[in-house]
């Protein structure tokens, strides 16, 4: 198999914009299109989706937002991700929780995304969590089909672990970019079991989901008191708040990770970026990481 892809790989806004939560924001088609412009203006131009968020809804809603400015499309690189199955009223064929990862419901999936986002082609697709029964041959051929009708740019995945990000680039051509994982101050286990290791050597974008913890982060006073008095301490010294530190936490590792934010304030998102001109030291960055695993460094 040969096969061409952009040599840069896949040039993303460092901090991106999920739309996880996006169906419980109760926003008008409007304010959802000036939430992405204001989003944009401030330089996030990378958005986070599933084919499931929000019971299969969120990449309607984002779809119906886009369709009143449909010029905006370009200037998004568009995520989204296959291969769960939910039960749900919008799908009444899917009779269980799982995975499907076949060829054919890759292809489907996709087809589905577009149609929902009223765009021709998303700029990336992941593979939403390993399934143990997902064969490699058949992700491969559902993506080479996509690359080559031109439905999808980039590939990459979600939640693998460095054996199974290996096992699937084994069996496909072009270079999986990147492995979406949960990572945040409170939230060490990828920062341990090799993840970030292997997207440094392979030169893969580690994104962070849920880099505020899904919002327990602002409630860390009352989670892990020491961990709430180290983020103060960095807060404090920097002038900024938990949010912005522990994005700048997170931006601080040699990993380039990739922040997905998941609020829907564009305030909370646009302070969020300023997070960019943040630095921590290394007596900062140890500062939290000891906090949170309730133990010094070895
Ligand atoms: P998160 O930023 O950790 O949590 C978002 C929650 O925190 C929202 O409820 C938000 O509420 C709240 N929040 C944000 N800033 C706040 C602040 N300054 N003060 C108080 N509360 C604040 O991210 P997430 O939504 O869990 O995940 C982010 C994105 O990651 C998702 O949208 C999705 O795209 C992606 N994701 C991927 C996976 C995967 O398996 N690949 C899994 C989960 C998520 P408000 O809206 O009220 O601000």
């Amino acid at each position: 198999m040969t096969h061409t892809y952009h040599p840069l790989g896949f040039t993303g806004s460092r901090i991106a914009q999920g739309y996880w939560r996006l169906a419980e924001w109760g926003m008008s088609d409007q304010e959802l299109l000036s939430f992405i412009e204001q989003s944009l203006e401030a330089g996030i131009t990378t958005v986070d989706h599933a084919d499931i968020y929000g019971d299969y809804q969120c990449e309607t809603l984002f779809g119906r937002a886009l369709a009143l400015k449909p010029s905006l499309r370009d200037k998004l690189q568009i995520i989204s991700k296959c291969g769960i199955l939910l039960p749900s009223q919008q799908r009444p064929e899917i009779s269980s929780h799982r995975y499907d990862q076949s060829t054919g419901h890759i292809i489907q999936s996709v087809d589905q995304s577009l149609k929902n986002l009223n765009v021709d082609s998303l700029d990336m697709l992941l593979i939403h969590r390993p399934s143990p029964l997902m064969d490699p041959d058949h992700v491969s051929e559902a993506f080479e089909h996509l690359y080559t009708v031109g439905k999808v740019k980039h590939f990459g995945v979600s939640n693998f672990s460095a054996q199974q990000f290996d096992l699937l680039q084994s069996r496909i051509d072009m270079p999986l970019l990147v492995n979406q994982v949960e990572l945040s101050p409170l939230e060490l286990k990828h920062f341990k079991d090799g993840t970030l290791e292997h997207a440094q050597q392979h030169a893969v974008t580690p994104m962070a989901w849920s880099p505020f913890a899904g919002g327990d982060l602002f409630k860390l006073e009352g989670i892990n008191p020491t961990l709430y008095q180290a983020m103060s301490d960095v807060a404090e010294a920097h002038q900024a708040s938990f949010d912005q530190v522990a994005l700048a936490w997170l931006m601080r590792h040699p990993a380039g990770i990739a922040p997905v934010l998941g609020s829907g304030k564009i305030e909370r998102v646009l302070a969020a970026q300023q997070a960019l001109t943040m630095t921590l030291s290394d007596h900062e960055w140890f500062a939290i990481w000891v906090a949170s695993q309730g133990h010094p460094v070895p």
